[in-house]
């Protein structure tokens, strides 16, 4: 079993406290982590919105989020009560200044206090100035920034311009919830833990690296916003990039915040600029009664991509001339999110009956299963001479950590633990948000210049055809989205 280490006792008044990622991720995160005795009693959670709540209604509304939101089994009516009383609301308006006087009194800031703005972007700039305006920061006040964290470059500087106005740097936590995922960890143990991997990490012996993050839903419900993003803003600027860099950054000296986003930065900044033909776009049609991806966002002449696959190189001398395939989309055919590391294939065969040997594949499984799988090449059991397969050694975290699927601590409430800690490794700095934009920026406008348009691929498949040719133009295939 892993150890518990209790936090000290906090304020969490969380922006945006009955929206649906508060209701599906973030009480119920808080309440597992309460649970399983890390958070103390006497911390206060207040969520904050517009809607007027009465007492018990607001109650009910949180209990409701925890038992639709988790497994029975972590349910005990005591424990829930004793959450229940901790989680207070607040009605507040972040466009006005009723009720911040009102939800200053009742925080006692002298404990560790963050504010979790986990509302549309739209405020972010609002509620920052405001709790400045009310005096409600501390220098052990903490702020988290949900996705998305800018637009393009400029509107992210301005931003990171508005928070650093009144926040230091090492009070921001910008939140990506890929980087809490356990498998996203294990990546760094894996890699910079063990003497097996990082002598072959590099051109010589991996061949090209896919990154692939497919989702099964559209966009159904969030059309309009999504209109506006797509997929290259929406899922490659954050999770991908930041999925790209763990895989493909140097060993930091140690494994400390500064230390790691330093070599994560350095990752951003030697991406090469595309090709456009390295970009490949798509838009989900229609399929019997389901809409198409226009028909979801509600705008027939639209030309957002709802899938896109990039092929990247990170020009430095461990990665010259390596590709980086990096996929996302909606609608297909299952939700999977891994890494897959590719080596070369053997450079030479001893086995007269198998001239070529396949290269090993290292895939790192994100979503569903977290785990890590690795092929390698064994003999045949049995008679026959030496016949050749290949076969996966599986450590599936549940399997080899003796626990259940649903007992893996989430990813937001261990990244809302270590903002109570203090422990920004998991959080992106301001200067590699920036840079990040500064590439998709380029890439969007190489398309833009290019006139690409996506092209339309059937629901429920692994995306449009022009993928294909972006990998076999090099003699190289994508691998199955499967589960
Ligand atoms: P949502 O369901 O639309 O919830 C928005 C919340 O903000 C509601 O509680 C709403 O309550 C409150 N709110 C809106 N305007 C307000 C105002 N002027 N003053 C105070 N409170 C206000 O949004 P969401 O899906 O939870 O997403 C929240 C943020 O997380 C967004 O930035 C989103 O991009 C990001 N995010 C969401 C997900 C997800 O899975 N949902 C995943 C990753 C990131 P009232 O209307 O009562 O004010």
């Amino acid at each position: 079993m892993y150890k518990i280490i209790p936090v000290d006792p906090f304020n969490l008044v969380l922006f945006g406290g009955t929206g649906d990622l508060a209701r599906r991720e973030i009480l119920p995160g808080l309440y597992r982590r309460f649970h399983v005795g890390q958070i103390p009693r006497s911390s206060k959670i207040i969520c904050v919105a517009r809607k007027s709540y009465g007492k018990q209604e607001f109650s009910d509304f949180v209990k409701k989020a925890i038992t639709e939101n988790l497994d029975q089994h972590l349910i005990d009516q005591d424990t829930l009560a004793q959450f229940l009383s901790m989680v207070t609301y607040k009605s507040l308006d972040a466009n006005d200044n009723e009720n911040w006087e009102s939800l200053k009194q009742s925080l006692d800031l002298s404990l560790i206090t963050a504010f979790y703005l986990s509302v549309g972007p739209n405020i972010f700039s609002k509620i920052i100035n405001n709790l400045d305006k009310f005096d409600l920061i501390r220098p052990n006040s903490r702020i988290v920034v949900e996705k998305p964290f800018g637009h393009d470059f400029d509107s992210s500087r301005e931003l990171n311009n508005i928070l650093s106005k009144v926040f230091s740097e090492n009070q921001i936590y910008r939140i990506d919830h890929y980087l809490g995922k356990e498998t996203v960890q294990n990546l760094m143990a894996l890699r910079f833990g063990n003497v097996l991997f990082e002598p072959l990490w590099n051109s010589q012996y991996i061949d090209h690296i896919q990154i692939t993050v497919a989702e099964k839903g559209g966009v159904e419900g969030r059309g309009e916003y999504y209109d506006n993003s797509g997929a290259m803003r929406d899922m490659v600027q954050n999770h991908l990039m930041q999925l790209l860099c763990l895989v493909a950054m140097e060993p930091p000296s140690i494994f400390s915040p500064d230390a790691v986003r330093d070599e994560k930065l350095k990752v951003i900044r030697s991406l090469e600029p595309l090709h456009h033909t390295d970009i490949v776009l798509g838009q989900y049609g229609s399929i019997g009664s389901e809409p198409s991806y226009k028909e979801d966002a509600g705008n027939p002449r639209s030309t957002t991509e709802s899938y896109i696959a990039l092929k990247c190189k990170i020009s430095n001398w461990r990665w010259a001339n390596t590709a980086f395939y990096l996929r996302t989309g909606k609608r297909l055919r299952k939700r999977v999110s891994e890494i897959a590391v590719v080596f070369k294939d053997l450079p030479h065969s001893i086995f007269q009956d198998h001239p070529q040997i396949n290269g090993n594949v290292l895939a790192i499984r994100l979503q569903p299963n977290e785990g890590i799988n690795m092929t390698v090449t064994i003999k045949e059991p049995g008679p026959g001479g030496m016949r050749l397969i290949e076969v996966p050694l599986d450590m599936s975290f549940a399997k080899s950590l003796n626990q259940e699927v649903g007992n893996l601590t989430k990813a937001y409430e261990r990244l809302i633990m270590d903002v109570i800690r203090g422990n920004q490794t998991l959080f992106m700095r301001g200067d590699e948000v920036e840079a990040a934009w500064q590439w998709t920026d380029k890439v969007i406008s190489c398309w833009e210049k290019h006139r690409k348009t996506p092209q339309i691929y059937d629901p429920y498949t692994s995306g449009p055809e022009e993928a294909y040719m972006l990998t076999n133009k090099d003699q190289r295939r994508w691998r199955e989205i499967e589960i």
